[in-house]
């Protein structure tokens, strides 16, 4: 018999009833009303931006079950804390998939964020002060590749590389020869916004003669390097890094892999417990079942799908009068170049979301404009694709994409309002035909 008085015992069971079994939209209307009018977003807009994705609803459970309960500080087998069982499971099956998928010996499934794993590799390669090489910011580098408002920029010393101004390409020559004048301890390949194939071995043999550690940071590419779309950074590389998020289609966090038995210890340490303290074991288990669906075979289709699809709005846009930033793309995204149409790049992105096409405004190469105004946006096929586009809605997109910029071109900023309403129409038709999340 419960030694509780019956009156506590009624009340803990009124409130746990609403504790165990309340819906979010009972418990908290607020955050629930913001949650669908996202996910009506999500559905009635095309999603432009290329660093996301639409994740499978799987992925989604996943990062939403109990595993948000957990503290597992420490690696599988290896752990601070009790209880750690299925979290072992779920981290080593997310352990030996990543490898599986791309074909390395080791993998850290553990940092919260893109930002993140790059930090933990600065911290295991690197001393405050030191001399690293990356992409440039205004050739489509990232933050964390040594901007000077990012820690990579103000805590080591960067020196970058960019693209030449006649092809807007990256000049393996020049890469060398900066190489060779800073002597830097690290050199990192990949980037944000550069839409060309990477040449690893070139780098490689740059790293090799310099003495560098060589880091590809494919966070834009890696479900294109997953599905054979891309070339991949290994065995080029000797540390890879990946955002899971973009064209990988899996939740929001980060990766580190390697070959080299010597590089274990010190990157393992780095993010744990140089950089983080307990990981996010719900974000882990989404990371192991999105690796499955990219090792199967259509996540192989999908990849060339995106590339296919990317091509296509390229040439569309092209043929509208659009300039596309090196003349074109190789991957999942490109910078539209919007001098000549004297439109500039925050008010395209304005102009277009009003449209229902979702892009942001980015710099282009010896952009003019501050990076709050720029003259270009960029965009992106991975959502677009995981909704089922093909080439020719992307072909129809380019022509929708041209028709508000020219708006914009004729009116200024406020562009063109019947256009914007014509293309949000058009756009609701392609959305309707290929809806995201059926059913929610
Ligand atoms: C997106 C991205 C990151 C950072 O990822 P976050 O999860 O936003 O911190 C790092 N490097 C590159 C190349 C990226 O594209």
């Amino acid at each position: 018999m419960s030694t509780a008085a019956p009156e506590a015992i009624d009340t803990h069971n009124r409130q746990s009833r609403d504790f165990w079994h309340a819906d979010l939209a009972s418990a908290d209307p607020e955050v629930a009303q913001a949650i669908a009018s996202e996910l009506k977003r999500q559905q009635d807009k095309i999603e432009l931006i290329a660093s996301e994705n639409i994740a499978s609803a799987a992925v989604l459970e996943a990062t939403g079950s109990v595993f948000t309960n957990k503290y597992a500080e420490g690696y599988p087998g290896k752990r601070y804390y009790g209880g750690c069982d299925y979290a072992d499971v779920v981290e080593t099956l997310a352990i030996e998939r990543a490898k599986e998928l791309f074909g390395c010996n080791f993998a850290n499934v553990q940092p919260n964020s893109g930002s993140q794993m790059n930090q933990a590799v600065f911290l295991a390669m690197l001393q405050p002060g030191d001399t690293f090489m990356g992409l440039d910011l205004n050739s489509g580098g990232h933050l964390t590749h040594g901007s000077p408002v990012n820690m990579s920029g103000k805590w080591f010393n960067p020196v970058s590389y960019g693209v030449t101004e006649g092809d807007e390409l990256i000049d393996m020559d020049a890469v060398a020869a900066t190489a060779r004048e800073h002597k830097p301890k690290l050199i990192i390949c990949g980037g944000t916004a550069y839409s060309r194939v990477w040449d690893f071995a070139a780098f490689r043999r740059i790293a090799d003669e310099v003495g560098a550690i060589l880091l590809c940071d494919m966070s834009h590419i890696s479900g294109l390097v997953a599905g054979g779309a891309h070339p991949s950074p290994f065995p080029h590389c000797d540390i890879v890094t990946t955002t899971t998020h973009k064209s990988l289609r899996g939740p929001r966090s980060g990766v580190i892999l390697w070959n080299d038995e010597k590089y274990t210890k010190p990157l393992n340490m780095a993010v744990f417990p140089g950089l983080q303290g307990g990981p996010l074991m719900h974000v882990i288990a989404a990371k192991a079942v999105a690796f499955k669906e990219a090792l199967a075979p259509e996540f192989k289709a999908y990849a060339q799908q995106v590339v296919d699809n990317a091509r296509a709005l390229a040439a569309s846009l092209e043929e509208n009068g659009l300039r596309i930033v090196s003349g074109g793309t190789d991957n999942h995204s490109m910078l539209v170049d919007l001098t000549a149409k004297d439109v500039t790049g925050k008010a395209a992105e304005a102009g277009l979301d009003r449209a229902y096409l979702t892009c942001n405004k980015n710099g282009i190469p010896f952009d003019t404009r501050s990076p709050f105004v720029t003259s270009g946006i960029r965009l992106g096929t991975p959502a677009g694709t995981t909704r089922g586009f093909g080439t020719e809605e992307f072909t129809i997109i380019g022509k929708l994409i041209a028709e508000v910029v020219d708006g914009l071109s004729r009116n200024g900023p406020e562009g063109d309002a019947q256009v914007e309403e014509s293309v949000r129409r058009r756009v609701g038709e392609l959305c309707a035909d290929f809806p995201v999340y059926p059913g929610r």
